[in-house]
């Protein structure tokens, strides 16, 4: 069975990591993506916690709305039409406003006074150079809108936040902190701010303001590149398995798979496991992959290679090194505690945020308790 375990229990373990290190900011959850692939509707019980959820899009706020999540939502894209403004302020939903055409749907629409849509999000560009305005533009479009009466949440994002040493994120940070004040001095003292993704959270604790967003650190991998998950005390939220179907003795210098690109040095034990990118594991990694077999008598683990290329529906994998013969239909781990999706991550080129989100619709996907 291909199998996406989802552990609540490790959800609720890093949301209060994060409400440690962040003890007088409140919590925006990131479940943009369907929950970095988790799934929404899996980890919202496990994050009740958190005092809003944050998602890219209005139809992931919809979604999580439909869920019965009742609290804040926060979509960081904002809306993209003047229909989907309507369909914000209906379902209580709040919104980035970060170019001019949000901005006039905002003021030609006003929500009612207890409507959590009359909570801006307004995006300032301090140096990531995607969305929002420039420090005019904030200025100009806070005035309107506290004219309009909405509440202001100023808002930025880091460009290099897991490299704490980047000189641009002192830069951003400055930016921020300067129009923030200003702000509060010339138009509402009760403007709040919103800096920190999860890196942000880790590396600059003197910086977290009255948000935090916390994303990829609540699925339990490392936000920084100094520091593993372990280090941080995170536990993995997903456990990606698959399971032993063939055995195989592969002879001396024969090649196996697509493109032959491995070729066995001397006779080798080898084992399928039905798992490939149709599933999400990925094609591109390099030799250092690997996987942990449990041995289904003793329950011990065993750390095996993955040899020659990733198939749509099958790997192999090296089982010569384990002491006894591999059984049939046992159980591998893809990532979990051990690979950590960290390490598989790197094997791949890539980060653990994406190898989470393209997961497809062909494993089974479970809790456990
Ligand atoms: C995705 C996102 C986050 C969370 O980022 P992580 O690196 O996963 O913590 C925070 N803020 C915004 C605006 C985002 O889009």
């Amino acid at each position: 069975m291909r199998t996406i375990t989802i552990k609540p229990k490790a959800l609720t373990h890093n949301l209060n990591q994060v409400k440690k290190m962040a003890p007088t900011s409140k919590v925006l959850a990131m479940v943009k993506s369907n929950a970095y692939g988790h799934g929404i509707a899996a980890v919202l019980p496990a994050l009740q916690q958190a005092d809003g959820i944050g998602v890219a899009t209005l139809t992931e706020a919809l979604e999580a709305r439909q869920l019965g999540w009742d609290k804040t939502i926060g979509v960081v894209e904002g809306v993209f039409t003047v229909g989907e403004w309507q369909a914000a302020i209906k379902q209580d939903i709040s919104c980035v406003i970060h170019h001019a055409p949000q901005l006039q749907w905002a003021l030609d629409d006003i929500p009612p006074a207890q409507s959590a849509t009359r909570i801006v999000w307004l995006k300032y560009n301090t140096g990531m150079n995607r969305l929002g305005f420039d420090a005019d533009g904030v200025i100009k479009a806070a005035e309107r809108l506290h004219a309009a009466g909405y509440q202001l949440v100023l808002t930025t994002h880091f460009a290099n936040a897991d490299d704490k040493e980047n000189s641009l994120n002192a830069l951003q940070i400055q930016r921020f902190s300067e129009l923030l004040t200003t702000l509060q001095t010339t138009i509402d003292a009760d403007i709040k701010g919103s800096l920190c993704n999860s890196a942000g959270i880790v590396n600059f604790s003197d910086h977290h303001y009255d948000w935090v967003r916390p994303g990829i650190i609540l699925y339990g991998s490392a936000p920084v590149i100094d520091k593993s998950a372990d280090e941080l005390n995170l536990q993995p939220a997903m456990e990606f398995s698959a399971q032993v179907i063939a055995l195989q003795t592969v002879s001396a210098n024969t090649a196996i798979g697509y493109g032959s690109l491995w070729s066995a040095p001397q006779d080798t034990k080898t084992a399928l496991v039905s798992i490939g990118y149709g599933d999400g594991y990925p094609r591109v990694i390099n030799s250092d992959a690997y996987v942990t077999v449990i041995n289904e008598t003793n329950q011990q683990s065993y750390r095996c290679t993955v040899l020659g290329r990733v198939a749509m529906d099958m790997i192999v994998i090296d089982v010569s090194d384990m002491p006894e013969d591999t059984a049939l239909n046992s159980k591998v781990i893809l990532w979990g505690d051990v690979p950590h999706v960290d390490e598989i991550a790197v094997c791949a080129d890539t980060i653990s945020y994406e190898l989470l989100c393209r997961l497809s619709i062909r494993p089974n996907r479970v809790q456990t308790q």
